[in-house]
């Protein structure tokens, strides 16, 4: 499904900067006077839940920093679009880079119905909204969406792994919680050797299985229904919805936001229940 990404970015390119912005998350960078000289959570908790984690699951304690558990060698090389299991599950993720305006809602909506989200921030985001990415890591899992939402394809092996390490350390250092192994490229866009550099640090690329194209808005010609649709007709074992926590800078919709209801009312009507990306590995 990596080449669904493309096509994605690709609509998002004829939508013009501004709709560009809002799917992938370009945000003006806030200057940040002062380099972090601590807060970079190095214990190791000393008590911990019973687990009946298998020696293939790759899920970690969010607050604990270090290397992680070696990733499946089934979930190395490419990029993911599903999560892969036979149980009627859904993990739905919420890209955040542009703005916040939708946090509150998506929050609410979250802790109403007792689920869980895995949020992709990039560092930007995590410097201009430090509040809302702690209190998004508390309400799921965070994954790593790099430091700038550049185009990896174009950079030095060097600059990618910057990209990768800076946002991995802004985002343990404001919120606690280590986004490995969790990784999604900005516009989707990654070659051969990006898929292998990011693997290398630790992380599984994930991509999605449906773009609700909420990101679109209004001016798009999307709507509530549109993105409630997409979601419920690509509805399968493990899907992987592509959604994010912006609003759209022409028309300042929400839709995913205010989507958000009726997608989780709909997954559940048709028997699934909701999972965040730690059970890619599980199972
Ligand atoms: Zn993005």
């Amino acid at each position: 499904m990596g080449t669904s990404g493309r096509q994605a970015c690709a609509a998002v390119v004829t939508v013009g900067a501004l709709s560009l912005a809002a799917a992938c998350g370009f945000s003006p960078r806030m200057p940040n006077p002062s380099p972090p000289t601590f807060a970079i959570v190095t214990s190791t908790p000393t008590t911990s839940t019973p687990t009946t984690s298998t020696p293939t699951t790759i899920a970690t304690n969010p607050s604990t920093p270090g290397p992680t558990a070696p990733i499946p060698p089934s979930l190395v090389g490419h990029v993911v679009s599903r999560i892969p299991t036979s149980r009627k599950v859904v993990a739905l993720t919420f890209d955040a880079g542009a703005n916040g305006d939708g946090v509150n809602s998506i929050l609410a909506t979250l802790a109403k119905e007792k689920v869980a989200a895995t949020f992709y921030l990039t560092g930007d985001f995590v410097d201009s909204f430090p509040t809302l990415a702690v209190r998004m890591s508390a309400a799921g899992r965070l994954g790593n969406h790099t430091a700038d939402h550049l185009h990896l394809p174009t950079l030095t092996d060097a600059q990618v792994r910057t990209e990768v390490t800076s946002a991995q350390t802004t985002i343990l250092r404001v919120t606690g919680e280590d986004p490995r192994p969790l990784f999604r490229f900005p516009f989707g866009d990654s070659g051969p050797r990006d898929l292998h550099l990011v693997n290398d640090l630790g992380y599984i690329a994930v991509g999605w299985t449906v773009d609700t194209l909420g990101w679109q808005g209004t001016s798009g010609g999307r709507s509530v229904n549109s993105v409630v649709q997409r979601v419920l007709a690509a509805a399968t074992q493990g899907e992987i919805v592509l959604m994010h926590v912006g609003s759209n800078p022409t028309d300042h919709s929400t839709l995913d936001a205010d989507a958000l209801p009726r997608v989780i009312s709909g997954l559940r009507a048709a028997g699934y229940s909701f999972a965040t990306l730690d059970a890619l590995g599980a199972g």
